[in-house]
């Protein structure tokens, strides 16, 4: 039997674990994510000793997940708008200081989207998108069982693809991106606006009173659903996927936010192409980002490829 590492670092958590060659999990951990680069480097070298010390055989190789554009040519992040300390920094060599073993960089959300491909709700589909929407929107592409990463390893950035021209200003530099628009900030924001009330609330707390048919919650979603199912709409007519997934923890809103963003995607979408692709929940949960890591680590190992 052969393990893979996977580390799947988050702008507030960092999971990490350790999956066989069949895709199961012996091990997991999580740790809060430091604010510097320095720390950083040193969480990931506790918790690789951790791994490594806890695993039986050796590690073959080890995949990690960063949040932000990955340059795949200078392997390093380029531009990190939820973890700016980690841009442009050589990432490979600070990683091959305290690991021996092979090594795979990619961006976090593509690794999850790799995680459900492979034994997720995306298992046996072979064109899956996976969004995950929570404080930001993350998402990485599947076309025809490969992951989709574009001429330098940029693409599959639906969170920051225009659904509103006059939305807010996002971190990337644009406006009204899908992430401004549906993530949980969003819809603090839109409940805010539209019940005149300005105290301290959670989506979590918005959702619970959609649940009791408060006006303005049910409302607040239905607005980051208008906008979400935009979004969707344009991979649905793009790229016609057997599925797109969604998780993060806006999607713990379930039907609220859900059915006025497939509205929404149905009514922009050609009718054959909407019809075709189902819109379900993602199923690995935090999880997803470092098994996709792993199962990366493992798949381009056996493939010799960067
Ligand atoms: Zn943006």
């Amino acid at each position: 039997m052969a393990y893979f590492a996977g580390f799947d670092l988050g702008g507030t958590q960092l999971k990490y674990g350790l999956v066989d060659d069949k895709a199961r999990i012996s091990f997991e951990g999580s740790a809060d994510t430091p604010d510097g680069m320095a720390e950083l480097f040193s969480l990931l070298e506790s918790c690789w000793e951790e791994l490594s010390r806890g695993s039986i055989k050796p590690i073959q190789a080890a995949g990690f997940g960063f949040p932000g554009i990955f340059d795949q040519e200078q392997q390093r992040i380029i531009q990190s708008p939820n973890y700016p300390s980690i841009d442009n920094i050589d990432l490979s060599p600070r990683l091959d200081r305290f690991i021996d073993i092979p090594v795979w960089i990619n961006n976090d959300a593509n690794m999850a989207a790799y995680g459900e491909f492979k034994t997720g709700a995306g298992q046996g589909v072979q064109s899956v998108i996976l969004l995950t929407i929570g404080t930001g929107v993350g998402s990485g592409i599947i076309l025809q069982g490969e992951l989709w990463q574009g001429v330098r390893g940029f693409a599959g950035e639906l969170g920051h693809v225009t659904v509103n021209p006059d939305g807010d200003k996002c971190r990337c530099g644009s406006r009204g991106c899908l992430e401004t628009e549906v993530s949980s900030l969003k819809i603090i924001k839109n409940y805010q606006s539209l019940s005149g009330k300005g105290e301290d609330i959670t989506s979590e707390d918005i959702f619970r009173l959609a649940k009791e048919r408060d006006e303005s919650a049910l409302a607040a979603f239905l607005q980051a659903g208008k906008h979400l199912g935009i979004g969707l709409s344009a991979l649905i007519n793009l790229f016609n996927p057997e599925k797109i997934l969604l998780g993060g923890g806006v999607m713990r809103a379930g039907d609220v936010l859900l059915c006025p963003a497939k509205e929404e995607a149905r009514f922009r979408s050609y009718d054959a192409s909407f019809n075709s692709c189902q819109i379900e929940r993602a199923t690995l949960g935090n999880r997803a980002g470092f098994i996709g890591c792993a199962l990366w680590a493992r798949d381009r190992s056996l493939m010799g490829k960067s």
